[in-house]
Order: structure tokens, then sequence, then C-alpha cells
């Protein structure tokens, strides 16, 4: 039976937990820390601070401007040329690591196989490398003739002053294609995300609304969905069954024409909040096509998303397809899913990654019968954790203001409202459309919820609460392995994947399963419960 003063006594347990963390750390360093840390109490609005600067010194997991930009959101485009003008260290990271899967349409075009980097060099520093950047372009077009490239700024090249916006547009003039660049410099903003703001932007900007080819039926976009390890294939198995159109995928594999029509859509949904929702408001605000906010990530997930969108088209044949669709699925994958339920049933997880994932992975967790104790972003804003409704609350400030805010209006001649104004209008009073409720309200209390956690921080959880896994990206996956602990990756996922839909989730099941239940963990000693490494003596 529910007990109020369960959760005011698990809230309080995790408040001495944040005050012990904090001990390790100077006074002032511990008091910005402290921000950033809450132990869930679900009787209470919890606010947390998010997407402002790491403190020197803390290890963070978060990556770069240009990571969000180009390794993020335009990179899976297959049929483009994606430049990378800067160091060829930089480029190495952009080159498949996120593993997203795409295939080549007609044309057979699909560059995701490549590197496309400038590799400046020292002379390029003092002299400028725009020239390189030039004959970059020129090669590259020669040699593939692509539709469209991208060019992406790494920091070196922001620091010199070369500006590859301008280079792109007189490349464009001079071959005829569509080439645009990113000022995306690895130093802009305070992560990643940033680059996730710039590069929704440059494709509004540049691809949106090209191509007014309109298609008929239940038409969407998939937004802030990467494909990695082939999740968006699933999604798109059964939104085949159920006669849903995807128009176009931003981006995992996304293609430059589908992109293109995407305004033509009737509905748009979000899975990664984060990293595209300014996509779906200027769409929304240009275009009139409303957005939901779903999460294709385990079982009931799945079921619920796509009852979301059958109850967005209101159309009783859809409705009907989609219902039976998730029964035969669902026995399915719960049959498949059963056997590791029973050995996983009751362990512990926490979730360290991404701008979404932490909070989607909650929900297939749950379907597993194991509890997550602990999760946080690294590159959200409060309204990922608190909800939209915090969004008019949010201090802009000085990092927030070096990313451009495009001015969007409605476009005279293809703004059209996908329903009636007054079914819209109920469904935003709804928080149906145009909403998400954000991670921390979904959160059992005494829960924890640690944004852009440190090293010293995630040691402390593993001490202290023991996790039976912990998910995370490449950056703490080896730091929890050598503390005996598994670690799955949900970036790229080390090998496996799909992990969305109903067969992404049996997928899941089975990799948490092998690696929560590998004997391997008892066989670990980390290094420092043994003797000392170090001996050292002072000199006389
Ligand atoms: S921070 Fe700068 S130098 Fe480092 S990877 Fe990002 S763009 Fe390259």
């Amino acid at each position: 039976m529910y007990d109020e003063t369960d959760d005011k006594t698990r809230a309080s347990d995790t408040k001495e937990f944040i005050e012990d963390i904090s001990k390790a750390y100077p006074t002032k360093v511990a008091r910005k820390r402290l921000q950033h840390m809450i132990g869930v109490n679900s009787l209470e609005k919890q606010k947390i601070d998010a997407n402002v600067r790491t403190i020197p010194g803390i290890i963070t997991q978060r990556g770069c401007c240009y990571a969000g930009c180009k390794g993020v959101v335009i990179g899976p485009i297959v049929d483009m040329i994606h430049i990378v003008h800067g160091p060829i260290g930089c480029s190495y990271y952009a080159w498949l690591t996120r593993r997203n899967q795409g295939r080549a349409r007609s044309d057979g075009k699909n560059y995701l196989q490549y590197c496309f980097s400038t590799d400046i060099q020292e002379d390029n520093i003092v002299f400028g490398g725009e020239k390189k950047l030039k004959a970059a372009i020129e090669e590259a077009y020669n040699i593939f003739k692509p539709k469209a490239i991208s060019v992406h700024a790494t920091c070196p090249v922001g620091l010199i002053g070369d500006d590859v916006v301008k280079v792109s547009k007189e490349m464009s003039e001079k071959l005829g294609i569509n080439i645009f660049g990113f000022s995306c410099e690895g130093y802009k903003g305070v992560s990643q995300s940033a680059g996730h703001h710039l590069a929704n932007n440059g494709l509004f900007k540049n691809v949106v609304g090209m191509d007014d080819t309109e298609e008929e039926g239940f038409t969407v976009n998939i937004l802030g969905e990467y494909n990695i390890g082939g999740d968006a294939w699933e999604i798109e198995r059964i939104f085949n069954k159920a006669g849903i159109k995807v128009i176009s995928k931003f981006s995992g594999d996304g293609s430059y024409d589908e992109i293109a029509k995407s305004h033509t859509a009737k509905l748009n949904i979000i899975q990664c909040h984060r990293s595209i929702n300014y996509m779906a408001e200027m769409m929304e605000t240009k275009f009139g096509i409303p957005w939901i906010k779903i999460n294709f990530i385990g079982i009931k997930s799945m079921s619920k998303s796509l009852r979301k969108i059958a109850r967005f088209f209101d159309d009783p044949n859809l409705s009907e397809r989609i219902e039976k669709i998730i029964t035969e699925e669902e026995v399915e994958a719960e049959n498949a899913i059963a056997p590791y339920r029973e050995r996983l049933n009751g362990r512990t997880a926490a979730i360290f990654v991404g701008g979404s994932r932490a909070h989607h992975y909650q929900d297939i967790f749950k379907d597993l019968g194991m509890k997550v104790i602990a999760a946080g972003y690294e590159f959200a804003h409060r309204d990922d954790y608190e909800g939209r409704d915090v969004i008019s609350d949010i201090k802009v400030d000085a990092d927030s203001r070096n990313i451009e805010q495009l001015y969007v209006e409605p476009d005279p001649a293809r703004f059209r409202l996908r329903i009636s104004p007054e079914r819209y209008e109920q469904l935003k009073k709804e928080k149906f459309l145009s909403y998400y409720e954000g991670m921390i309200g979904e959160m059992e209390s005494g829960s924890l919820v640690i944004d852009d956690i440190s090293h010293h921080e995630l040691e402390k959880i593993i001490e202290i609460y023991k996790p039976d896994i912990i998910c995370s990206g490449i950056k703490d996956k080896y730091l929890i392995e050598k503390w005996g602990i598994p670690s799955k990756q949900l970036h790229n996922y080390d090998y496996g994947g799909p992990f969305a839909g109903y067969r992404g989730a049996v997928n899941f099941a089975k990799d948490i399963d092998m690696r929560v239940n590998s004997r391997v963990w008892s066989y670990i000693t980390p290094p420092w419960k043994g003797t000392p490494i170090i001996n050292a003596e002072f000199a006389a």
C-alpha cells in the first residue's frame, strides 16, 4: 500500500548520500555540484541545475559542440558528404563511432562508411585553411558527385577565423549543388547540446521545405531517432504493418531528399527531445505540423506510443490495425523476454547517458522487473528533467546566447494545421501535443538524479548502492567495469541492437541478462583492493 512517509524517508536517505558525495569537493565546487543532484521526492516539485558549464577539474562525460552537430545530428544523413574542417583527431570521432546505420536509396548513394576531413596542419593554422577547404570540397564533389555537402568547423579553424559558412556558399555557387557550413567549433556552448541546436538550424534553413511533393495517408516524420544498431528499422517495420508512412527521419538513416519534403508530413514524432525539439517547434510555427513526444524503448512504451499516434490521427481503421499489432507483438515479445525477466527481476540499474535515453530506458528496465535507482543526462536542459512547463523559467545565459535563435514565422503559402483548430487547441490544453513531462516526474521517490555526473560521483554510487548494471557512454564504461560492475553503452549499444520496438526489447533483455548474470564479474578484483601499487618514502 502506498505510504507517504516511505517517500519522505527514502528522499531523506538520498539527501544524506548527496551531501556525502560533495564532501570530497572544495566548498565552492561542492556548492555548485549540489545544484545538479536531487533525491527524488514525488511530493515536491523539484528543481535541478542543467546545461551549465562543467567545473574545470571535474571529469565529465560530455562531448563538444562539433560532436553534437556533426557526430549526432548531421552525420547520419546517408546521401550527403559531411566534411570536417579541422585536424584529423576531431574527424576520427565522427567516423561511425555512434554506429548509425543507413541504407542507400534508389540512387545508390551512401557515404556513411567514409570519413572526409581537411586534415589541417600547422601551416594552415598559421596561414589559414580556407584554400584547403575549398580544394577538399571540390575534390569530394569530383569523385562522388553528391547532391549536397555539409561542412563542419572544429576548434582550431574557429580560432584562426576560417569562415566555413562563407566558403560553403561560394562553393555551392561554383559547383551548383547545395553546400552549407556549420560554425560548430567544439568550444561553443557547454556541451554537445549547442551542436544539436546549430544542426537543427542548419537543416531548417538549408534543406527542410525544398520539395513540396506531398504523400497521401498517415504521414509522419520521426525526429531524434538516430538508427543506432538499426532502431529506426524496427520502428518502421511496425509502422509499415500499421500503414503509417515515414516521410523522413532526423537523422538516423536520413536522406537529403526525404528531409527536403519533411514539411509535408502530418505529424512530427519526437524520440530524443533534447537533440531536436528546436526542429519540431520551427516546423510547427512555419508549416503547422503538430508534434508529440513518444518513447519507442520498451514493450509497454512502444504500445503506448503507437496508441498516441492512433489518437492523433483519430481514424477507426488505423486504431483497429494498431490494436491488433499491439496484441500480436506484445505476446511474442513478452514470451521471449519471460526467461530473462525471471533472472533479472528485482535487480537494480543506473543510467547516465544522453538527453533522453536515461529516461527512455527506465521503461524497458521496468518491463524486465528491474529498478532504476539513479539516472542523469550529460547534456540535457532543465525541461528534459522537469518538463516543458519550466521553459519560461529557464535563465538564458551567455553560452546559450552564443547559439543563433532563428526567427520563424508561418509560411503564408504553406502553413496549414493538420487537424481542426478546435481539436488542435484542445489537444494542446490536454498536454497531448507539444508537451514533454520530463524525467523526474516518472522516477520513484528516493531515486537519485545527477546531471553531468563526474567520475567521483559515479564511484560513490557504485560504492554505496552497488547497482547490478550501469548504462553509460564510452568514457565511463571502463571505469565502471574496473569496479566489477557490468556496463552497457547506450550511446552506441556496444555491438548490440536494435533495442527499439518489440524485437528490440527482446534483444535488450538478452544483452542485459548476459551482462548482469555473467560469472565473469565474480573473478574481478579491482587493483586497489589488493596491495598498494605505489610505495614511497621521504628521502632524507
Ligand atoms: S573539442 Fe574541439 S578539438 Fe576537441 S574534438 Fe571537439 S572540435 Fe575537435
